[in-house]
């Protein structure tokens, strides 16, 4: 880890190259479109984040393939490779907020008191206002990791809702 890595300093970088060659600009590590920090090419690069917060990268790789990274705001930590971007959001996650594998998944968001009473009683004590995420089940395809969804402004993290085995009778009315 040196400068020139974490997603303050990537996405200087890449804020620079505004006048290079689109391809050069592409290859970049960026902060990925829409995640904490994001700005375009012709933006104002962010600010470091007094705590570690949780961002992703993302660049542009062979056969219009794009690779991304799980990456801090306030510090040059970055996650191994992944060909996906919700698998470096938790990595980023298991680097800014490490305790959120074990906690509970609601259902839905907690729009009613009971729901509510019940995830300040099961989430830790000030976790949303360090920016802390939000565990929730949903189905795929509408699992995408939400920037800023949490009630603190730090993530909602889905979980696939994994569908019932289809019983024998479904199976017989399909053949
Ligand atoms: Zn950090």
């Amino acid at each position: 880890m040196n400068g020139n890595t974490g997603a303050i300093a990537r996405q200087r970088h890449y804020v620079a190259l505004r006048d290079a060659d689109r391809e050069v600009c592409r290859q970049a590590w960026s902060i990925g479109y829409g995640d904490p920090g994001f700005t375009t090419q012709s933006g104002t690069p962010p600010e470091p984040s007094p705590d570690h917060r949780a961002t992703s990268l993302s660049r542009a790789v062979a056969d219009a393939k794009w690779i991304h990274r799980g990456a801090c705001l306030a510090c040059p930590w970055e996650g191994p490779d992944r060909p996906r971007r919700d698998a470096a959001i938790e990595d980023a996650h298991d680097h800014t907020h490490p305790e959120w594998r074990q906690l509970p998944i609601l259902h839905r968001l907690p729009e009613n008191k009971a729901l509510r009473r019940y995830m300040e009683s099961t989430y830790p004590e000030g976790w949303f206002d360090a920016g802390g995420p939000l565990r929730l089940y949903a189905e795929p395809p509408f699992d995408r990791h939400k920037a800023g969804a949490a009630p603190g402004g730090g993530f909602i993290l889905y979980t696939a809702r994994r569908k019932p085995a289809p019983s024998r009778d479904l199976q017989l009315t399909l053949e």
